[in-house]
């Protein structure tokens, strides 16, 4: 196969998977281009005992951060040195356009070497004594860490969990989605090339369920780290309850972006087209509830819709693209399903809500950018993650009106206000229940800024220097200074 065979990485080594061989499709043609042999779960057991015993070895556990952090640092210079591969590579894999996948490639570079900056910089803590001793607070590694990712953002979700995972000096298992484990796999033999010791890192395809739950469930995995689909997490958070083991959610979304009547119109177009839009929609913060103010609605939702019909459909490869396939022949079927959905609630399709005709593009998994119109905030369609190229517009008459309409779903990741007004911004923006609010901005996500969800969008937070600590498990420490025996008992 052109792509070639890849074997899984187990504790460094790679090694044929015990599991299936599946093949990487190209979700712009349609056709298989690489195989590659996937886990089970007596893989994970060899990859986890030898991740718990690589954590042991002095030679590691004895490294001073700013030793690590050099490590980690190297991994970010590596990506950055493969950057164009390893977008190519993606682009293949998962069909977004290069701009992207490059961005996703930087992020990760980015990531590494963040994390390794945080990681030198990281102090102890000495508490306030209130006796005769010295009293710390200091923090160890976890233990070995499950990265369990989607197929969506593939090496910048990877990266978000097992740089911050070493930095702390736990061994990692990545576990990434059936869809994309091409990046996740060369990101693995990086890490091994800028020094990090073998049995840290691990890379283990497969399916969900097999690969993923055996890691939950495995005694030896400490902390589950994991990125994709509520129901999902929902999962993973009632097998770790039984282990009584700490779990970070990073999950879905249906994000509301508000656009106030004396918003900067140019500018909000924009944000918005960008926000639904890029990634073909397939975003966890992907802005899919446009909230318009009635005065300005009619007028942005033209806008929207001519801006929408000039984006460029095609080749992921190709300069110029803005949308590429969606990732499967099934997930399209879900979102034209969703589609049909809205028109059975009453929704007017205003663009897109098909297929594209233009030559090339028939064997690929493509959908034109679609807006809805005419829908219901309570409809089904409003309330479910669809994770696509569908928008729907909703006018709104008072500012009141907004946080309840914002909230409305189960769940709270992300927002956008588009307004001139800070201070309305302000009130918003601490009122609504999301993990992040963006003010005239949308989907800026950076590696020093905390990130992550509110009720079903998840639990925990990672990047940041706080990210970093995600991975650690605390311990104090008391220094005796009394220089006379205990008094008690004689
Ligand atoms: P998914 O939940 O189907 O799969 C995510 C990962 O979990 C995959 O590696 C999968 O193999 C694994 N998995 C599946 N079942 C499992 C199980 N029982 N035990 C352990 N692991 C299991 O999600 P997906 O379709 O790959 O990704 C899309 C979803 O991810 C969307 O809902 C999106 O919003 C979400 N997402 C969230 C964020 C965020 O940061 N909040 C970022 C990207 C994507």
């Amino acid at each position: 196969m052109a792509g070639g065979s890849m074997d899984i990485i187990v504790a460094g080594r790679h090694r044929p998977g015990r599991g299936p061989t599946v093949e990487s499709v190209d979700p712009a043609t349609g056709a298989a281009f690489a195989e590659v042999t996937t886990a089970t779960a007596e893989d994970v057991d060899d990859a986890v005992t030898a991740g718990a015993t690589a954590m042991r070895d002095p030679a590691w556990r004895n490294l001073l951060p700013h030793e690590r952090a050099r490590l980690l640092h190297r991994t970010g210079e590596l990506i950055e040195g493969e950057s164009e591969e390893l977008a190519r590579l993606q682009s293949r894999d998962i069909g977004k356009p290069l701009s992207e996948t490059r961005a996703l490639v930087a992020s990760a570079a980015g990531t590494f070497r963040y994390v390794a900056a945080a990681l030198e910089t990281l102090d102890e803590a000495l508490t306030t004594p209130r006796g005769p001793y010295l009293s710390m607070s200091v923090h160890e590694p976890i233990g070995p860490v499950a990265a369990i990712t989607p197929w969506n953002s593939p090496i910048a979700s990877e990266a978000q969990k097992a740089a911050p995972a070493l930095a702390a000096g736990n061994a990692v298992l990545i576990k990434p989605a059936e869809w994309s484990p091409l990046a996740a796999l060369r990101l693995g033999e990086l890490l091994l090339r800028a020094g990090i010791p073998p049995g840290l890192v691990s890379v283990l395809p497969g399916a969900g369920r097999v690969v993923g739950e055996a890691l939950v469930r495995h005694p030896g995995v400490r902390k589950v780290a994991f990125t994709g689909g509520t129901t999902t997490g929902r999962r993973i958070a009632s097998i770790a309850a039984d282990k009584l083991m700490p779990v970070s959610l990073e999950l879905g979304g249906k994000s509301p972006v508000i656009v106030l009547p004396d918003a900067d119109l140019d500018q909000a177009v924009r944000g918005a087209v960008f926000g639904i839009f890029s990634s073909q929609g397939q975003a966890c913060v992907a802005g899919s509830r446009l909230f318009v103010h009635r005065s300005v609605h009619d007028e942005l939702t033209g806008r929207i819709v001519a801006a929408a019909e000039r984006l460029v459909i095609g080749d992921p490869m190709a300069k110029g693209t803005h949308m590429g396939p969606l990732i499967s022949a099934e997930h399209r079927a879900a979102v034209e399903s969703y589609v049909q959905l809205a028109l059975d609630e009453g929704g007017h399709v205003r663009t897109g809500g098909e297929r594209p005709t233009e030559p090339g593009l028939d064997s690929g998994y493509y959908y034109r950018p679609t807006v809805i119109t005419g829908l219901d905030p309570a409809s089904r369609v409003c309330q479910e993650e669809i994770f696509g190229p569908v928008l729907a517009v909703l006018p709104y008459d008072e500012e009141e009106e907004l946080t309840e309409l914002a909230d409305s779903t189960p769940y709270g990741l992300a927002c956008g206000i588009w307004t001139r007004d800070y201070r309305r911004a302000w009130r918003l923006a601490r009122r609504i229940e999301s993990g992040t609010v963006w003010i005239n901005t949308y989907k800026q996500l950076s590696a020093s800024t905390p990130f992550g969800g509110v009720k079903e969008s998840g639990i925990g937070r990672e990047k940041g220097r706080e990210g970093i600590r995600a991975y650690m498990t605390q311990k104090s420490l008391y220094w005796g200074l009394d220089e006379a025996p205990a008094t008690w008992g004689t």
